[in-house]
């Protein structure tokens, strides 16, 4: 019912010493971010078809419950499944309408500057996937590289966090969004964009849309305001941007516990704390979950007696 299940459940024999944050054994937590046909220089993800063969797929092996369920059971049950969607893009309102044919439920990790009333609700990194798809991936790097030339680029760092992602979209991904500050990241990109016009409102779902989400069962949950990683901001600057995120979803989606997914995965010791002072029932890393990419060696591996 804590921030603490995940924590607790690992604690048990076999969790792995070093695991402190690892998923709770036997169950089984998939994440998505785009799903469409196709992918762009700007965007990968999985087609519908994948990705309702997928959801059939954990079906079969696991119980697939909602976020307040998962929050409540996953300490003492196993073979729970939960569907999670991170930041909230226009993908998603098929992936909502796959799970409402098949009868699932699923949680929606939203940022919330979009649906705020800044006057740029861009995030960088999502500002930096439309950019990339819509000038092509060549003439992006062409208008960023000036700006981030004399970065200096941690390569183990890098490919261990980028590893799913190409080797040569690796380098400037990582540098936005963890070499340099992330306000001069945004800078860059906004720059950019000032020329080209991409508008968030074309790239995230609607306020109304994931209210109609909700509405059909499934959650929404935090996932921070300026989708940054937390471990790239001070304890006071974490304090803020996840408080802000709180009392914005309240605000527009109504109080009742949420979890929370870290942007990129980052967390330090602090962030937890700060979550827990928040409300969030439960928070979420990228370890403990597994990627759209992988959702069906993952099945496999643990079909065959793995865990
Ligand atoms: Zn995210």
């Amino acid at each position: 019912m804590t921030a603490q299940t995940l924590q607790e459940k690992t604690k048990r024999p076999g969790a792995g010493p070093a695991g402190l944050r690892r998923a709770p054994i036997g169950h089984f937590i998939a994440t998505y971010h785009y799903i469409r046909e196709r992918d762009s220089d700007g965007v990968t993800g999985i087609t519908p078809q994948r990705f309702r063969e997928q959801i059939l797929a954990i079906k079969s092996q696991y119980e697939i419950v909602t976020a307040h369920e998962f929050s409540a059971r996953a300490a003492d049950d196993d073979r729970l499944g939960l569907i999670t969607f991170d930041d909230a893009v226009k993908d998603q309102a098929i992936a909502a309408e796959i799970l409402d044919g098949l009868g699932v439920p699923g949680v929606f990790f939203a940022p919330m500057r979009p649906y705020s009333d800044e006057p740029d609700r861009w995030c960088a990194q999502h500002l930096l996937h439309a950019l990339a798809e819509h000038l092509g991936w060549r003439e992006f790097e062409r208008r960023v590289e000036p700006h981030i030339c004399g970065v200096e680029i941690d390569v183990a760092k890098m490919d261990a966090l980028y590893h799913y992602e190409v080797p040569h979209k690796r380098r400037l991904k990582f540098a936005l969004a963890f070499a340099v500050p992330p306000q001069q990241a945004w800078a860059i990109l906004r720059e950019i964009n000032a020329e080209v016009g991409l508008r968030a409102e074309d790239w995230f779902m609607t306020e109304a849309e994931l209210r109609a989400v909700q509405a059909a069962g499934h959650s929404l949950g935090g996932h921070g305001f300026d989708h940054v990683p937390y471990t790239s901001l001070g304890p006071k600057a974490q304090a803020a941007d996840m408080q802000r995120a709180a009392a914005t979803m309240t605000r527009l989606f109504g109080a009742m516990p949420r979890m929370l997914a870290y942007p990129f995965g980052r967390y330090d010791e602090t962030t937890e704390m700060i979550a827990r002072g928040c409300g969030y029932t439960m928070t979420l890393g990228t370890d403990e979950r597994v990627d759209a990419k992988y959702v069906m060696d993952e099945l496999g591996r643990r079909g065959q007696g793995g865990i």
